[in-house]
């Protein structure tokens, strides 16, 4: 028998930032050291008093269904924190979700369909752009790298792509993949926009604790923009919690109802226990988060001095574990003829395959001619990827 599959489905590719990390795992499997800098996933292990909470929670008894929405603990608490950044949601306007990459699919599926239009501003992670086209949307993508991956001197740009027909923007700061975190006046910038074409906006904040030097805006705080921003976030980042599966959106309460419905038919709650050690990571992991925050940010200067010694110019970013590393020199690209900058396919093929380095082609993201990294490794290790990048010619 043939099965038939849905356009829907079949007009996607799957994650790339996942599969070209279980490349990784299976060249690891094969007995290769491979320096696996593809996934955005922190290397520490989830702070100790979190666990603790988890396992309090589950010999509490805490295994069986939630309410949908979530506990009201942890809806208090994500309340708490977002009114401690100035958005005025309460309990109620929350969904705690299964990840933070849920709370989008929910938000995205209750807000476009068949020929609705979404704009993206890239480098995009890579699920916007499936999600969207799952849902039936069409994009419109405005391209940040002329800028260094800034959205104040590309506001013309995005300007020019959104008009009244436009249904939503989807904006990440700080951003995967590059790590750019957007200023205040550029977010106004992007208030005033979606004030004037009257669109809902999508601000995915799952980066925002991680930061170096500066205050990320949040956009829902803007004057005019409580009511058309949804804010999506989540555990896996700040908290390393990757493989815990908790996220939240916060918006509107017309959007909480229709949104709710998907996640009560798809996921019904968010993993019992998980959400209690949630309110844990919330309310008392200050230090632990300063201190893996400390940890990317020599990190970052690390990579930024060890590219700089080779002559790699790269926009250094504030926030984030990402860098978008250029790839117009890759030997692969030059001996194939292509134009170099649309190569980076190539030269994340070949820096796997010959200096057993794995990263991300910027075309992922929606932007060729680049290689995403993510600098959530120890510093040897960030250490010896650069100089096999450098040693097979990729620097
Ligand atoms: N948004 C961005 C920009 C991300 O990089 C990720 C990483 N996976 C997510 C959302 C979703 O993360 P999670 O589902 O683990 O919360
Ligand atoms: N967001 C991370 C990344 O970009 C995790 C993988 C994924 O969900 O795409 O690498």
């Amino acid at each position: 028998m043939t099965m038939h599959f849905t356009d829907r489905v079949t007009s996607v590719e799957p994650s790339a930032t996942l599969a070209i990390s279980a490349l990784a795992s299976e060249l690891e499997a094969e007995g290769e050291d491979v320096v696996d800098l593809s996934v955005g996933e922190p290397d520490f292990p989830t702070p100790e008093n979190v666990v603790e909470a988890a396992e309090a929670s589950m010999e509490a008894g805490d295994t069986g269904y939630t309410t949908s929405k979530g506990i009201p603990e942890l809806r208090e608490a994500i309340a708490r924190t977002l009114q401690g950044d100035g958005l005025e949601w309460e309990a109620d306007n929350v969904i705690v979700t299964p990840g933070g990459k849920q709370a989008l699919y929910e938000v995205i599926h209750a807000l476009i369909q068949e020929g609705d239009e979404v704009v993206l501003l890239d480098p995009a992670w890579v699920s916007y752009e499936a999600m969207v086209t799952m849902a039936g949307g069409s994009l419109s993508r405005v391209d940040l790298s002329p800028y260094d991956f800034q959205l104040e001197p590309g506001l013309d740009d995005l300007a020019d792509a959104v008009s009244d027909d436009t249904d939503l923007l989807i904006v990440n700061s700080p951003s995967n993949p590059t790590g750019a975190v957007y200023s205040e006046a550029a977010l106004e910038g992007v208030r005033d926009l979606a004030v004037e074409h009257d669109f809902t906006v999508i601000s995915d904040e799952i980066y925002k604790e991680i930061t170096y030097g500066v205050e990320p805006t949040s956009l829902g705080t803007l004057e005019g923009m409580a009511e058309r921003t949804v804010t999506v976030n989540g555990f896996s980042k700040a908290y390393s919690m990757t493989g815990w599966r908790l996220g939240y959106l916060a918006g509107p309460q017309e959007l909480i109802e229709q949104a709710g419905k998907l996640h009560s038919h798809s996921v019904s709650c968010a993993v019992n226990f998980v959400q209690h050690a949630g309110v844990e990571a919330l309310e008392n992991t200050d230090d632990a988060v300063a201190e893996m925050v400390g940890a990317f940010e020599a990190r970052r200067d690390l990579v930024a001095d060890l590219l700089a010694e080779e002559g790699v110019d790269v926009a250094v970013p504030d926030g984030a574990f990402y860098m978008m590393l250029p790839t117009s020199e890759a030997p692969r690209a030059s001996e194939s003829g292509d134009e170099p900058r649309v190569d980076d396919q190539a030269w994340c093929e070949g820096a796997l395959e010959d200096a057993h380095v794995a990263t991300v082609p910027g075309s992922a993201f929606g932007t060729p001619g680049y290689a995403r990294i993510s600098y959530a490794a120890s510093e040897e290790r960030l250490r010896e990827g650069i100089e096999r990048l450098v040693g097979e010619g990729y620097l």
